[in-house]
């Protein structure tokens, strides 16, 4: 699935989330990707059980011209917020990204926009990301998840080593200067010291904190 609902806790096509419930404006979840360079111990992507006709493996990766026919197929006034989400870190591919998000602010402009990402593409393309996203988002929601570098390795198990906690909170900070709502997460089910620990850090760097419930499956 490209362009996809969540309800009741199952992912199913966009359209068919519009049949079920036409009164509702509901979110549009975009997955561009299967790839990530994380491979985070809570990760849904293995966790989560989700029968075929539900899945969010893509077969192969959208191109622009697929995100383009996808979107030909959706009712704009039963959108909510546009999100870049999928079972794969969306800036795994950049540039496509930005591309579909350019897309998707010049056909939509009154639409928010929001990515979701695990806060790691400086690192990864080694080089400021955060001030391609000026004017491309409303907000971004970045996983904290942890509130020392060490902690954060041991649970995304990324391939970026240690350094990336702290790569991560400056894409954060370098964030604030481009997009409208900066806003860091993590799970509920990280335990209260853990959690206390996470809202100091978002404190000690100007950042804001959301506490999401887990969900596993
Ligand atoms: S960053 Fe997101 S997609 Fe990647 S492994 Fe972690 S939870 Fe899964």
């Amino acid at each position: 699935m490209i362009l996809y609902a969540a309800e009741n806790g199952k992912f199913i096509e966009f359209t068919d989330a519009v049949k079920n419930n036409p009164a509702k404006l509901h979110n549009l979840y975009i997955n561009i990707t299967n790839k990530c360079n994380c491979a985070c111990t809570f990760c849904l992507r293995s966790l989560k059980k989700m029968p075929k006709e539900h899945t969010l493996w893509l077969q192969q990766e959208p191109t622009l011209t697929d995100i383009k026919m996808a979107f030909s197929q959706i009712d704009k006034t039963k959108v909510g917020e546009i999100v870049f989400c999928g079972f794969g870190e969306p800036t795994m591919r950049l540039e496509f990204l930005i591309d579909a998000l350019k897309y998707v602010r010049e056909i939509w402009p009154d639409k928010k926009i929001r990515l979701n990402t695990n806060g790691l593409s400086s690192l990864q393309h080694k080089k400021d990301t955060a001030i391609l996203f000026k004017d491309l988002l409303d907000t971004i929601s970045i996983s904290l998840n942890a509130p020392t570098a060490e902690k954060y390795l041991a649970i995304t198990q990324n391939q970026l080593g240690i350094a990336s906690y702290k790569a991560m909170l400056d894409f954060a900070k370098e964030c604030k200067n481009h997009i409208p709502n900066v806003v860091l997460t993590i799970v509920d089910s990280i335990g209260a010291d853990e959690i206390k620990a996470c809202q100091k850090v978002c404190a000690d760097n100007n950042l804001e904190l959301r506490i999401r419930t887990y969900e596993a499956n």
